[in-house]
């Protein structure tokens, strides 16, 4: 097979046709049940109603005018998070990466025009995946990421995840902010305890920094809450999000109080494509569905149910699932046996996952799914966990044997 893509991923050889729900039905007809989402991108699963109606209506009248002119349908998606949330205001980007960005110089900005440009530098945690720009992989400090690509963007100070004292002993007179993902997803499903969290944005309130959250894979109800944040019953004073709000469609956004946003007046920054009618249109139908009446309450009481059953499927297979991990459906199994064959072994199964960090598989389905898919999900891990350790097993018996 040849192919002209630049070979930066490592692709499983499948490719879909289309989707119906938490189903993709690849090009060989063969039906998948979707538990990774895109990602955490397809929150209400695929082909959704709501989704493809809102797209359709908007591409028949009207796909992009850039931001010389005002966007309405963006004026109302801003003011609809910022009712949902702490921020004031919204910058519209077209990914996660972008809306980091956003949220660096947001942060860097406020410090300036506060009269201290000196404090430029971002406190980050081992294990973070913020992006894939060269700022954002800065910011992630992950070496075999950042290798090759000349001199990392100066200015981010990493620290074990969620270590308090390690932020403190960090803390100087060129801190300008803490930037932290509520729950790590790439990193391996990690989480940042609620206690954690206030004990952070204490540490902002004490020392003038502002908190960023990156609610880029935690966002837009994955959690079980609209935000990861809202859990803990703090505020940030920026935060990235993206992934889930266009619901397939790209589109990620920065919101931040008006105080942190202080800085970023007209010129300061900008994006061609960022709060396109297309996007906006996604980004509103998304948001119809996530914020309804008992939306969130069933996305709970859905995870509760899934997390029960995976507890389960841990006690039956000691010797492949070390530990269920993560909130709502956010989830992820910490393997004994190497995870790149979990994933297959379930791929196998036509259950589709994503291998994340610490050996972790995360599951990550459509907000939508029900008791059925969680039924069929179950049985698929079931079967190849079995597999794996009937395959983990069989050298020790046959040396025995021998
Ligand atoms: C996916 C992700 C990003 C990067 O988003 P892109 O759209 O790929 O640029 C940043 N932060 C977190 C937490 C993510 O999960």
């Amino acid at each position: 097979m040849t192919s002209h893509l630049l070979p930066a991923y490592a692709r499983a050889n499948l490719a879909f046709e289309r989707g119906d729900g938490a189903w993709l039905i690849a090009t060989d007809g063969e039906r998948y049940l979707d538990f990774a989402s895109g990602v955490a991108v397809n929150a209400l699963g695929h082909a959704h109603p709501h989704l493809v109606k809102a797209l359709g209506e908007q591409a028949q009248k009207l796909w992009h005018v850039s931001n010389l002119f005002r966007i309405p349908e963006g004026e109302r998606l801003a003011e609809r998070l910022c009712a949902a949330t702490f921020a004031d205001l919204v910058f519209f980007a077209n990914s996660g990466a972008e809306a980091l960005e956003c949220a660096i110089k947001t942060a860097r900005k406020y410090h300036a025009v506060g009269g201290q440009a000196e404090r430029f530098r971002i406190i980050t945690f081992e294990g973070a995946f913020h992006g894939r720009t060269l700022a954002t992989l800065a910011a992630g400090g992950q070496q075999k990421y950042l290798e090759g690509f000349g001199p990392p963007l100066e200015g981010f100070d990493q620290v074990p995840f969620a270590d308090l004292e390690a932020v403190k002993r960090k803390l100087g007179p060129e801190t300008a902010a803490i930037l932290i993902e509520p729950i790590q997803g790439e990193g391996g499903v990690r989480i940042a305890s609620p206690q954690i969290l206030k004990e952070l944005r204490a540490l902002c309130d004490q020392h003038g920094l502002l908190l960023v959250l990156d609610e880029v894979q935690t966002g837009i109800g994955r959690t079980g809450e609209l935000f990861a944040y809202q859990r803990a019953g703090i505020a940030p004073d920026i935060m990235a999000i993206a992934k889930a709000i266009g619901g397939g469609f790209p589109l990620g956004a920065c919101l931040a109080t008006g105080e942190a946003a202080k800085g970023m007046t007209p010129g300061t920054h900008g994006s061609t494509f960022g709060g396109n009618p297309l996007a906006m249109a996604a980004g509103n139908a998304v948001l119809d569905v996530v914020l309804a009446p008992g939306f969130l309450d069933r996305v709970r009481r859905t995870a509760i149910l899934f997390k029960q059953r995976l507890a389960e499927l841990k006690d039956r297979h000691p010797a492949v699932i070390a530990e269920v991990r993560g909130e709502g459906l956010l989830l992820g199994l910490r393997a004994l046996t190497p995870s790149a064959e979990l994933v297959d072994e379930l791929r196998a199964e036509k259950l589709l996952t994503a291998a994340s960090g610490e050996n972790v598989v995360r599951l990550l389905p459509p907000l939508i799914i029900g008791q059925a898919e969680i039924a069929e999900a179950v049985a698929m891990i079931d079967r190849a966990c079995t597999r794996i350790a009937r395959a983990h097993d069989q050298p020790r018996k046959e040396g025995v044997v021998g």
